[in-house]
């Protein structure tokens, strides 16, 4: 191999996209070869899904060339001799499996794949359909029916609520640690943990039974790196900060500080901050960061002192703060502004906004810290708006003025909450 590096990327999402970007636009005597693998067809992975993400294709074009479609990963292992990884991989169409050696690699494969099922005594007798959240499409699927819908967090109050909206006739959450706790609209409930079900009757810890059609898990992801072996494999369940990351990317355990992972913790701010993810990992391979690399002690005291923290967050407000630190500390090193303090202040009041009436906090219109666009507002409330697609969006849109039914507040178009 040449004294060139050469860095693998793996995954073509939002933050596979933004290392190439950043690789592809640094100075060229620092600039390493680069190859991305994506197993999709396109990129923008989980982001591709809707037409919210168009700008992907027209924003990235020339990024094609390092981009290896429909080509899968199958196997990284790290040389210690020759301090450099072994990446095996398959292009599905042409079903070639191929071999090639990198110096660095960077794990972008996206955490919201593997769908966590938990099992449920007598689940097998549940006559109704079962889905996990990362299935759910169509909430009228559900109008008429009795929802159990299982987990606490984000997806279990958006799914209880689009399938309330359109026609559900009740959903009962059920929580395991604590529940949301939200003034629900009538027609939704919260029980503790499901115990067990017998055909249709759902068993609850507090003794409680309830008649119910369908069941949606709402129980979130589990990490899933099977093309690792196990020494360069994330260890951590899903977390605001993993275990073992400097910076929560470089991975501390083996792979001779060249094994970086990107976009693994859980998330209130989204492409803000695989972007500056994305600038500090290139610029760290590249070797462009001022004080950059420190000893593996330094790097291991640093990833433990966010660790610590971590183990002290309460709630969302202390992760959204907690984030917000993440990017700035990040960010400061590199000399890039994604304004986190000013975002995290837009996720206070988002959160604020779901406690004060969880049917209208979808109204609010926001404008960005970024561009200082200011969302429009919708003529109709989100509780009353059926049409889901982008012709009715547009129809329903009103420009926001002193006189719309809510005050402005902030938030960057592209964020997800
Ligand atoms: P999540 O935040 O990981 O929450 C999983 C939920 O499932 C938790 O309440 C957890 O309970 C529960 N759970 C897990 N295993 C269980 C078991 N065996 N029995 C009972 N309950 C169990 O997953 P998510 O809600 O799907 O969210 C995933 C990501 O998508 C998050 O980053 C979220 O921000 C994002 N998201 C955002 C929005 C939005 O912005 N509107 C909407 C949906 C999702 P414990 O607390 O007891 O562990």
């Amino acid at each position: 191999m040449s004294d060139r590096k050469r860095v693998c990327i793996i995954g073509a999402g939002p933050c596979g996209m933004a290392a190439l970007r950043n690789f592809s636009q640094s100075a060229l005597d620092v600039r390493p070869e680069v190859v991305c693998y994506e197993k999709q067809n396109t990129w923008g992975g989980l982001w591709n899904f809707t037409w919210l993400t168009g700008r992907w294709t027209n924003g990235d074009d020339d990024l094609r060339k390092y981009i290896k479609f429909n080509t899968v990963v199958r196997n990284v292992v790290y040389n210690d001799a020759s301090q450099n990884f072994t990446v095996v991989s398959t292009d599905l169409k042409a079903g070639v499996s191929s071999t090639e050696v990198f110096s660095h690699v960077i794990v972008a494969v996206g955490i919201f794949n593997v769908p966590n099922k938990p099992h449920f005594d007598g689940i097998d007798t549940f006559e109704g359909r079962i889905m996990h959240s990362h299935d759910f499409r169509d909430a009228k699927e559900f109008k008429g029916q009795r929802v159990l819908v299982v987990g606490a967090s984000y997806s279990a109050e958006d799914l209880a609520m689009q399938c309330l909206k359109f026609g559900a006739k009740s959903a009962i959450c059920t929580w395991r640690t604590k529940p949301m706790g939200f003034k629900w609209p009538k027609g939704i409930e919260e029980r503790p943990l499901l115990l067990r079900l017998d055909s249709n009757t759902a068993y609850f810890k507090d003794g409680s039974s309830a008649k119910v059609d369908a069941i949606l898990l709402c129980t979130g992801y589990r990490y899933a790196f099977p093309f690792l072996e196990d020494r360069l494999r994330l260890q951590s369940g899903l977390t605001m900060y993993p275990d073992d990351l400097y910076k929560a990317t470089l991975w501390l355990r083996s792979g001779g500080g060249r094994l970086f992972y990107m976009g693994l913790q859980d998330q209130y701010f989204s492409y803000t901050m695989f972007e500056t993810e994305a600038i500090w990992t290139c610029r760290y391979i590249m070797g462009t960061i001022p004080g950059e690399p420190k000893s593996q002690a330094e790097m291991r005291a640093d990833a433990e002192n966010w660790v610590a923290r971590r183990k002290e967050l309460k709630g969302p407000h202390d992760d959204i703060d907690f984030q917000a630190d993440f990017i700035a500390d990040l960010s400061a090193a590199v000399g890039y502004k994604p304004e986190a303090k000013k975002v995290a202040d837009m996720f206070h009041k988002w959160e604020h906004d779901k406690d004060a009436d969880i049917v209208s906090y979808r109204d609010q219109s926001f404008q960005s810290v970024f561009t200082g666009t200011v969302a429009p507002t919708l003529k109709s409330t989100w509780w009353r708006a059926f049409d889901d697609s982008k012709e009715a969006f547009v129809k329903n849109i009103q420009p926001p003025d002193s006189k719309s039914r809510y005050a402005t507040q902030s938030c960057p178009p592209m964020e997800r909450h």
